[in-house]
């Protein structure tokens, strides 16, 4: 599997940071073929964004009655923006690197219905194909109230279809939630490193998991290969989905909204950085494309991706995007960052992020606990691990060429690190996680 010395040695040459990715080092990698927002060509619009919101807006009703932790923002998906200024203070010290600037939480780990940020790509996917087979069978007009969708009516017509996933967890989740209280024959297929606790809480949600002895990628390929055979049947393809993308891509719209509610300015002064926890790229990549269409030029993003799982990094440096992955460099894409032990990136995804992203940089795991137990004690707030990956990101970006080079002022700069998981996640795992990174920051 692992590609021939004299391939390595060409990978070796083409960039000088390959050795240190291979060697499993943190890196910081600086995208040199982003582009301006202008000059880019992509296969999405602002206005299939605008879609996507107006589907969203259509089964709030829906979303209000069925998930009753929607109803306060009735039927609305969305997580709060929050200023951590503790926290701040806490990884200053720690990482002993002054940070210019405010530090903003996207708590995207608080998101309704599936607790992490695949309650909008994942949610959204199956109201599309959802919404698509009730419009055919004549069932609904997109004038009807979307409350219907609760009706018995609907459940019975939609259990004779059925919907796929592949997954390490949380996208099984959220697309087995939604598709189990819809009424649809959903099948969920995990990935060997998933999290006992998501497969229980599926199966009693009515979904049926397949558990598979591979990593993602396995996964993927064989639940996509079972699906395809099963008359009447989707499959929610998270390697090449353009649904899950717009789904993610609405965040934008939500986020600038709030960034006024907040007086949080984004323009040439006022660069707004954002740091994405990064899987398939599907996430980081739908909601850099929404922020990129919202601010253009004036947003920054940046990847994060795990020592052991650079999947979007090798496939972006290398160029060859969903043609390359990780094991082909020799890495193990071994990773207790749930939704990042990704091998290989999505096509899809990859040929947005190769134009838009600033770039990415890579983590230890125990980096990963030791900023949750950070953001626990400064903040009183817990993620997942893999949340936590942001966290480090304005230090590590500050410490390149990367302002200069844009002739940003680091001064007025306002980041965001985006919260991607946590609220479901069972008090002792979440207790442990805890420990662990306390133990860690001795
Ligand atoms: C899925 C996930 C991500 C990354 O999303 P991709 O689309 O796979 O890149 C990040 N964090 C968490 C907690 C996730 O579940």
């Amino acid at each position: 599997m692992v590609f021939e010395k004299k391939e390595m040695e060409k990978w070796l040459q083409h960039d000088p940071l390959m050795e240190k990715v291979i060697d499993l080092q943190p890196v910081v990698w600086l995208n040199p073929k982003k582009k301006n927002v202008n000059e880019t060509a992509l296969p999405l619009a602002k206005k299939d964004m605008e879609e996507a919101e107006a589907l969203w807006i259509r089964f709030a009703p829906y979303l209000a009655k069925e998930f009753p932790a929607t109803q306060e923002t009735a039927g609305i998906v969305e997580s709060p923006f929050r200023p951590i200024p503790q926290m701040k203070k806490a990884v200053s010290e720690f990482y002993g690197v002054a940070i210019p600037g405010e530090l903003y939480l996207k708590c995207d780990n608080e998101l309704a219905i599936a607790g992490s940020v695949k309650a909008r790509g994942g949610v959204y996917e199956v109201l599309y194909h959802a919404e698509q087979l009730a419009l055919k069978a004549g069932l609904i007009s997109q004038e009807d109230n979307y409350e219907r969708f609760a009706d018995d009516e609907f459940k019975t017509f939609f259990s004779q279809y059925s919907i796929g996933v592949g997954s390490t967890g949380n996208l099984g989740l959220s697309i087995g939630i939604v598709s189990a209280k819809l009424g649809f024959d959903v099948s969920v297929y995990m990935s060997s490193d998933a999290k006992p606790w998501k497969k229980q809480l599926l199966r009693e949600k009515g979904a049926t998991v397949h558990e598979c002895e591979g990593d993602f990628g396995e996964a993927i390929t064989k639940g996509r290969k079972e699906t395809l055979q099963t008359p009447n049947a989707y499959f929610v393809d998270d390697e090449k989905s353009r649904n899950l993308f717009l789904g993610y891509s609405v965040a934008a719209f939500r986020l600038q909204k709030q960034l006024e509610e907040q007086n949080v300015a984004v323009d040439a002064e006022h660069p707004l950085f954002v740091y994405l926890p990064c899987g398939v790229g599907g996430a980081p990549g739908g909601i850099a494309f929404g922020l990129k269409q919202v601010f253009g030029d004036h947003v920054h993003c940046f990847f994060v991706e795990p020592t052991h799982s650079p999947s979007v990094l090798l496939g972006l440096m290398t160029g060859l995007k969903e043609k390359v992955c990780v094991q082909d460099f020799g890495i193990d894409n071994c990773t207790e960052g749930d939704g990042l032990a990704v091998g290989r990136p999505s096509s899809f995804a990859s040929s947005f992020s190769e134009q838009l992203i600033s770039g990415i940089y890579t983590l230890e795991d125990d980096e990963l606990f030791k900023l949750l137990a950070l953001l626990a004690d400064s903040e009183n707030i817990y993620v997942e691990p893999s949340a936590t990956a942001g966290l480090c990101g304005p230090g590590r970006v500050l410490n390149t060429e990367y302002y200069t080079m844009n002739g940003l002022n680091a001064e007025k700069a306002n980041h965001i690190v985006w919260a991607t998981g946590g609220a479901l996640v069972p008090e002792e795992d979440m207790k442990s996680f805890y420990e662990k990174g306390k133990a860690l920051l001795k």
